[in-house]
């Protein structure tokens, strides 16, 4: 029988397959000089609780945690966003200490991962409701940098606000929010165009 280990590596293979987004950051991070290697740099592991993913600078690997992501789509999205801060990591200066460094890097990826829906509004976790894409990527950054450094919400609301302009507009390399496949597929043409210029 498949071990939950397994059936996570199974996930990540279907994953890379089906999202030219992936790939494209896959491709950016060997142009900045951070050749990726599936083997090496994913690791499907058991994650305490509440977590889907995250990217451990150290051993410069992506996680995946094999309790949370059962699906394709959440493994998708969450590699999609390890990817951004993997290629932050690799291609700016990032001090992780400096909790504005991290509050734009999270700003970054759940632009570019996490909020999918360009318009509509839903209500979080809290029943807060919560309007339209920037709003849901500062919520999401504000939790990320909240959990990672253990602050209070006006804390990460302070460090999140004050990148948010310079961040939020940043979409290197992807050049394009990509709210469904078909845009993913044209973000990956427009990419692979600008480098065989
Ligand atoms: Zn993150």
């Amino acid at each position: 029988m498949d071990t939950e280990q397994d059936s996570c590596e199974r996930l990540v293979a279907q994953a890379v397959n089906k999202s030219p987004l992936i790939r494209l950051l896959i491709s950016a991070l060997d142009k900045s000089g951070c050749p990726f290697s599936y083997d090496r740099h994913i690791s499907c592991e058991p994650c305490k609780k509440g977590l889907a993913g995250g990217y451990d600078r150290k051993l410069n690997q992506l996680v995946i945690c094999q309790n949370y992501c059962k699906d394709v789509a959440t493994v998708e999205k969450t590699l999609v966003h390890e990817l951004v801060h993997m290629y932050d990591y690799c291609s700016s200066t990032i001090d992780f200490s400096n909790i504005y460094h991290l509050a734009c890097t999270e700003v970054r990826a759940a632009n570019l991962a996490d909020c999918k829906n360009p318009l509509s509004s839903f209500l979080d976790g809290n029943f807060r409701l919560i309007k339209g894409h920037e709003d849901c990527v500062k919520d999401r950054a504000n939790r990320s940098v909240r959990i990672i450094y253990g602050v209070n919400t006006a804390v990460a609301s302070e460090a999140v606000n004050k990148v948010f302009e310079r961040c939020y507009s940043d979409l290197e390399p992807v050049g394009r929010r990509c709210f469904d496949k078909q845009q993913q597929y044209a973000a990956f043409h427009n990419y692979s165009k600008k480098q065989n210029l």
